[in-house]
């Protein structure tokens, strides 16, 4: 760890005295081959600044809540859900995130998907869907095909 106010990259999306985390706690949501990197978590901004990175053909949870998220994807290629809108995404892309709208991040076959996340320290916690949810993400057949839960 470091005190410094000046934090290194190191090789491979990974940065001095930062450690890299479980996406989430086992068995708590649906996801696959995700980590999570803390960047900064400030409470005089008010937000944490978080790296996540989706190995080649794992996904994120399919989730919604009140706080927002802000995203710049960083590296590699994917696929990402926004309410009903099915995108492509690579590196530099912007993705917002408005409250209550079902997300979820896909990395390509070949290349991890990473990304920095942006959200308020102060947040509820994520729901998933139920059964009504996803049928209701189910009727459109490009959002059911691209769903894992
Ligand atoms: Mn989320």
């Amino acid at each position: 760890m470091t005190d410094s106010n000046i934090r290194r990259a190191r090789e491979g999306f990974l940065w001095e005295g930062v450690e890299v985390l479980a996406y989430k706690d086992k068995g708590s949501a649906p996801f696959r081959d995700v980590t999570r990197q803390l960047l900064f978590r400030t409470d005089d901004l008010g937000c944490e600044l978080r790296y996540f990175e989706v190995s080649a053909d794992g996904h994120s949870t399919l989730e919604r809540h009140e706080h927002a998220h802000a995203v710049m994807i960083l590296r590699g290629r994917g696929v990402c859900l926004v309410g009903t809108e099915l995108r492509s995404v690579g590196a530099h892309d912007l993705v917002s995130i408005p409250a209550w709208t079902w997300h979820q991040f896909r990395a390509s076959a070949g290349e991890p998907l990473g990304f920095l996340c942006m959200v308020n320290v102060a947040r509820d916690r994520p729901q998933l869907p139920g059964e009504a949810d996803l049928a209701q993400l189910r009727a459109d057949p490009k959002v059911a095909a691209f769903i894992r839960t």
